[in-house]
C-alpha cells in the first residue's frame, strides 16, 4: 500500500480493533503482520470434521465488539452472532460435588442458598453488589482511560476513589478478599478462580479484580455461534470494508524513530508515518521492532503471567453432562500457583479446565464425538516434557473417570498440543505468557506499560500485554484509549 498514513504492527484483536478505529477518523491504515493469517491467540485448528478454537473460550461483554461495527455504521449481525448463555460455568470439586452458576440471577440465588446456606449465599450477594460497584467507580475509571501515575493523583475523579483505592479489597489478596466474606471453600475457590482471568496468583494479586467475578456471574457468559474465531473473522471484515489495509507475512519489521514520526521498513517496503501502533507483546516489540535494549530489559524484568498447556482432543465419545465450560478443581489451588509462579511442575493434582465449543456450534464436531479443549495452567516459558505430558494426560483420564465414570483413554481420535513455546513462536508472546506481565504484585496494574512511552512520542501500544490488560474485553478497551489519544494528538 501506497502513502498509509499510520502503521499498525500486529494484525491480532487489539492491532485489527484498533486499525477500525483510525480507519474511522479517516486515518489511511496499513497493518503489518508476521503471520501469514490475522487474529493472533484467536487462532483456529481443523481435523476431520472436528473445529477447535485455540485460544481464548470465555466470551464476555459483547457490546464491545457491537461498538466497534455501530461506530462503522454496520449491522453486527451481518458479520458475527453470538448467544448469551444461560449459565456461566459448570465447577467440579475434589469431595466429587460440582455445581453449574445460573445466569439468571435469582436462579443463582437459589441455588447458592440450596448448596451453601443462607449465610453464604447473603454474603455472595453482598459481594457482588459490592465489588460490583468497585468497578462502577475505580474500574471504570482506570480500564476506559489511559494509565494514571502520579501525575494524576490529585485529579477530582481519581480523590473520589480514595476510599475504594483504601480499603480492604486493594490491601488484601484477592483470596484474603474473599475469605473475608466466605467460609465455604468452594465459594473461596469459585471467587479465587477469577485471579487466572489474567493470569495471575489469587493469593497474591490484589483483592481489587474481586471485580472481574461479579462482572461474570452479573453481566453473564456469552458465546460466538460460530466459535471465538469467527470474532476475528467478523473485524478483519469489518477493517476491510473500512479500508484498512493488511500486508501478511512480514517477518522483519523494523521501526526506527526520526526526528518527526516513524520509518518502517518491512519486505522491502519504507512507510514514513507520525504515529505507528504496536499491537504486539510490548516486550517483543522493544526487542524485535524497536530494537531498544534498555526498554526491553526492563519489560522482562517483570514477572509473566501464567502460560498454559492446551490438549485439543477429538473425542470419539459423548459425555452429555460436559458443558460449555467446565473447571475441576485441583487438590491444592494455593500450591498450585506457588508451583505456576516458581516455573516448577506440579508434584500435585492441578486445576483442569475443559472447553467444548460443540456444545453451541454442533458443527463443531461429528455426532458420534465432541472436540475437547483441555488447558491446565503452566508456568510462563515452562517446556513440558513428554514425560510430564504422560502425566498430565493420565490425570485428567483419572478425572474424568472419578466424575462421570466414564474412561476416554481409547477415545481421543487425535490430539494436537499448544504450550507456552508454541504460544510464543506462533503469537510472539514472551515467553507464552498469555497476559503479558503478571498482575501479583499489588500495585501492577500501575507498573503495567501505559499505552505510550513519553521517549517515543508518536508511538502508541495497544493489546494484552499493555494497559488496561490481557484478555478480550481489556485488548478492546486498549484499542478505543490508543485511538482516543492519537485522535486527541491530532486536534
Ligand atoms: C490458550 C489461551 C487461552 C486464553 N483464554 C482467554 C479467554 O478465555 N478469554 C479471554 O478474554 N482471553 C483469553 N486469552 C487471552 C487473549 O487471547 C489475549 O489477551 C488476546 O487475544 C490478546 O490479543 P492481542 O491482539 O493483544 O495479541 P495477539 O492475539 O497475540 O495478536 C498479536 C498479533 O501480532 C502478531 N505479531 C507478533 N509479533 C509480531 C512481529 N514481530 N511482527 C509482526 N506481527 C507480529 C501475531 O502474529 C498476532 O497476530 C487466552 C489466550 C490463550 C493463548
Amino acid at each position: 500500500m501506497d502513502n498509509a498514513n499510520l502503521v499498525v504492527v500486529g494484525a491480532g484483536l487489539g492491532g485489527m480493533a484498533v486499525a477500525i478505529r483510525l480507519a474511522l477518523q479517516g486515518k489511511k491504515v496499513l497493518v503489518l503482520e508476521k503471520n501469514e493469517t490475522y487474529g493472533g491467540k484467536l487462532a483456529a485448528y481443523k481435523w476431520e470434521g472436528f473445529r477447535w478454537d485455540r485460544g481464548p473460550s470465555l466470551f464476555t461483554l459483547p457490546e464491545q465488539i457491537k461498538e466497534l461495527f455501530d461506530l462503522a455504521g454496520k449491522s453486527l449481525k451481518d458479520y458475527f452472532e453470538y448467544v448469551k448463555m444461560d449459565y456461566s460455568c459448570q465447577y467440579f470439586f475434589q469431595d466429587g460435588s460440582r455445581l453449574t452458576i445460573p445466569a439468571d440471577q435469582e436462579k443463582r440465588k437459589e441455588l447458592f442458598v440450596e448448596i451453601f446456606g443462607q449465610k453464604e449465599s447473603a454474603a455472595a450477594e453482598e459481594y457482588i453488589g459490592r465489588t460490583k460497584r468497585i468497578y462502577t467507580g475505580l474500574g471504570n475509571l482506570f480500564i476506559n482511560h489511559p494509565k494514571f501515575g502520579l501525575n494524576n493523583i490529585f485529579d477530582r475523579k481519581v480523590l473520589e476513589q480514595y476510599p475504594k483505592l483504601l480499603s480492604r479489597p486493594l490491601l488484601d489478596n484477592l483470596d484474603g478478599f474473599n475469605r473475608s466474606y466466605f467460609n465455604d471453600e468452594r465459594l473461596i475457590q469459585i471467587f479465587n478462580r477469577f485471579g487466572t482471568y489474567n493470569g495471575s496468583n489469587p493469593f497474591k494479586m490484589s483483592g481489587i479484580y474481586s471485580m472481574v467475578g461479579s462482572l461474570e456471574l452479573e453481566d453473564g457468559v456469552y458465546f460466538p455461534k460460530k466459535g471465538m474465531r469467527s470474532i476475528v473473522d467478523a473485524l478483519y471484515q469489518l477493517a476491510i470494508d473500512c479500508g484498512v489495509s493488511f500486508e501478511f507475512n512480514q517477518s522483519e519489521i523494523s521501526v526506527e524513530q526520526l526526528d518527526e514520526g516513524y520509518k518502517t521498513e518491512s519486505s522491502g517496503h519504507i512507510h514514513l508515518t507520525k504515529n505507528v501502533v504496536s499491537g504486539i507483546d510490548v516486550a517483543n516489540f522493544y526487542t524485535q521492532i524497536l530494537k531498544d535494549q534498555t526498554l526491553e530489559r526492563k519489560i522482562k524484568k517483570q514477572e509473566r503471567s501464567s502460560s498454559g498447556i492446551v490438549f485439543y482432543w477429538a473425542v470419539d465419545k459423548i459425555i452429555p453432562d460436559l458443558k460449555l465450560h467446565n473447571i475441576f478443581f485441583g487438590e491444592d489451588y494455593k500450591r498450585e500457583f506457588q508451583q505456576i509462579f516458581n516455573g516448577e511442575f506440579f508434584d500435585i493434582q492441578p486445576t483442569i479446565y475443559i472447553h467444548l465449543s460443540c456444545v453451541v456450534n454442533n458443527e463443531d464436531a461429528p455426532e458420534s464425538g465432541q472436540n475437547w479443549f483441555v488447558m491446565i495452567n503452566m508456568p510462563a516459558g515452562f517446556k513440558v516434557s513428554d514425560q510430564e505430558k504422560d502425566k498430565l494426560r493420565n490425570y485428567i483420564y483419572a478425572v474424568i473417570l472419578k466424575h462421570f465414570d466414564v474412561d476416554i483413554k481409547n477415545d481421543i481420535l487425535h490430539e494436537s498440543i499448544w504450550e507456552a513455546k508454541d504460544i510464543e513462536a506462533i503469537t510472539g508472546a514472551h515467553q507464552g505468557a498469555l497476559y503479558g506481565a503478571s498482575s501479583n504484585h499489588k500495585l501492577a496494574a500501575l507498573k503495567r506499560h501505559g499505552n505510550t512511552n513519553k521517549k517515543y512520542p508518536g508511538l502508541y501500544f495497544c493489546g494484552g500485554t499493555v494497559h488496561p490488560g490481557g484478555g478480550i474485553p481489556l485488548v478492546l478497551k486498549s484499542a478505543k484509549i490508543v485511538s482516543t489519544l492519537i485522535r486527541k494528538n491530532d486536534n
